[in-house]
């Protein structure tokens, strides 16, 4: 059985050496994403190919917990098809609000080391900031869409 240090650890790592947060020429998705209630702000690139998702990144700036949560995010997404990130994003969301099984938490690998966040609610949106707002990218469900 896994610890919370071990959770801690994660969190802490993506935050002290993010994999992906720099910027991505060439990006044609680019959405931003705010979680007023903590002030958690990023904005997410993407590279495209089709129905690929080839590359990502994120700029942003807000706690722990959101820019740990984006940087695992994009680490599981790139190179794999929107379909399949929607669909990690649905498991996500399900494991934050409690609903997900264990079968479903090992699939989601490192962003697993967010489930604890289901007993915290004020920390809910900052864990799912990156994921609604990839969400919404790929559905060109965005209220800035042009
Ligand atoms: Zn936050």
């Amino acid at each position: 059985m896994q610890t919370n240090s071990f959770y801690n650890e994660i969190l802490t790592e993506h935050n002290l050496r993010p994999d992906f947060r720099r910027d991505l020429p060439g990006a044609d998705i680019v959405l931003d994403g705010v979680n007023p209630s903590c002030g958690d702000e990023i904005q997410l690139k993407l590279k495209t190919d089709g129905d690929r998702i080839v590359d990502g990144a994120f700029l942003g700036d807000g706690c722990a917990i959101s820019q740990a949560s984006v940087d695992i995010m994009l680490g599981m997404i790139i190179g794999k098809r929107k379909e399949e990130a929607l669909r990690l994003a649905d498991i996500f969301m399900r494991m934050i609000r409690g609903e997900a099984s264990e079968e479903e938490i090992d699939s989601l690998e490192e962003a697993s080391a967010l489930r604890d966040i289901s007993h915290m609610p004020a920390r809910v949106k900052c864990a799912m900031l990156g994921w609604r707002t990839m969400k919404e990218a790929l559905t060109g469900r965005s209220p800035e869409g042009k």
